[in-house]
């Protein structure tokens, strides 16, 4: 038996896939002490402790190392739970469609990104289908609500040329993780900076030395003249979950002219004295852009009071199995 440290580079139905220091790709299960003490899974991206043993089938996690960086949601299903998605990134981009701009979604996007404290990249995607007269204007809107320090980039997987921008935001050594709606082109971007078709379905060796076709639901892909990317298709839901960081992170012309509002506390509703209702009518703050942030931050609050009562009903239960 050895034990090596290793990183998760791909997740099959909640078994990692991990490369070992040698290069070695080893199908793994989590040691089950992780999972019933600590509820801990490994992500892609995860930094672990693995322990190979020649005579089982499946090599086993026997520990997570701590996080520098989670990409995390609220669990779509329902319950009040985090879900988190990838680990240990550099960068995350944001693909979004230039000729479909739904500023509302990327909105949402941004706080995500922003809040895993990565360098946040826009990436304007399907440039080839964009209409002349309006792109210029979309292109400016988008600059325009994103933060100083967010680069946006033109892409078209028609014009290899383009993603090379793209490809400089991942140097080698970093990882950078790809969040979009499906449909947007993240794939097709993937398969330009690896130079090579990433298919959804890849056949992977098992430790027992069989090859089998597994269905890839996420990935670390090493891409040409760079580092690698997590691909996360198939993300739907982009629930907040705890999102304060975020969502300052993704409005800072909001949060700066909320210091002017005469309330600590001000909701940017009905109050008086509200800085931001000024600042929409004086025409310096869009009122969809007040519209969007207003509604991030109310779901974001009810998420955080949900969290909170069903955190209090879960102590509440604990004493009460205590008691009795
Ligand atoms: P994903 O779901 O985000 O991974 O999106 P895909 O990469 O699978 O792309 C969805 C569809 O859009 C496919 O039919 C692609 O061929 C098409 N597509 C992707 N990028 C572009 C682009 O830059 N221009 C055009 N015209 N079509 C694109
Ligand atoms: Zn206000």
């Amino acid at each position: 038996m050895a034990r090596v440290r290793a990183q998760v580079v791909q997740l099959d139905r909640g078994l990692p896939l991990v490369k070992t220091p040698d290069g070695a790709l080893v199908r793994c299960k989590h040691a089950t002490a992780l999972v019933k003490e600590g509820n801990v899974r490994a992500v892609v991206g995860d930094w672990v402790q693995v322990v190979l043993d020649d005579d089982a089938d499946i090599a086993q996690i026997a520990e997570v190392e701590s996080r520098t960086r989670a990409f995390v949601r609220k669990d779509p299903a329902e319950r009040q739970l985090p879900q988190t998605l990838a680990a240990n990134f550099d960068t995350v981009i944001v693909a979004h469609p230039l000729h479909e701009l739904n500023v509302r979604r990327l909105e949402r996007e941004l706080v995500l990104a922003h809040e895993t404290g990565a360098a946040v990249v826009v990436a304007l995607t399907k440039a080839d289908l964009a209409q002349d007269g309006r792109t210029e204007g979309d292109l400016a809107l988008v600059r325009h609500i994103v933060a100083d320090d967010v680069r946006v980039l033109v892409v078209s997987s028609e014009d290899s040329e383009s993603v090379e921008e793209l490809r400089a935001c991942v140097p080698e050594g970093t990882v950078a993780v790809l969040i979009g709606r499906s449909g947007v082109g993240k794939s097709s971007l993937v398969n330009l900076l690896a130079g090579r078709d990433v298919q959804q379905t890849t056949p992977v060796r098992e430790t027992d030395g069989k090859g089998r076709h597994t269905t890839v639901n996420r990935a670390m892909i090493t891409i040409e003249r760079g580092g690698s990317v997590v691909d996360m298709p198939g993300v739907r839901g982009l629930g907040l979950w705890g999102a304060d960081a975020g969502i300052a992170a993704a409005f800072p012309d909001v949060v700066e002219l909320a210091r002017g509002c005469r309330f600590r506390d001000c909701t940017h509703g009905e109050e008086p004295g509200c800085a931001l209702a000024k600042a929409v009518e004086e025409g310096r703050l869009r009122p969809e852009r007040l519209e969007s942030y207003r509604h991030l931050a109310e779901e974001n609050e009810a998420q955080k009071l949900k969290r909170e009562e069903a955190a209090r009903l879960a102590t509440r239960g604990r004493k009460r199995r205590k008691r009795s």
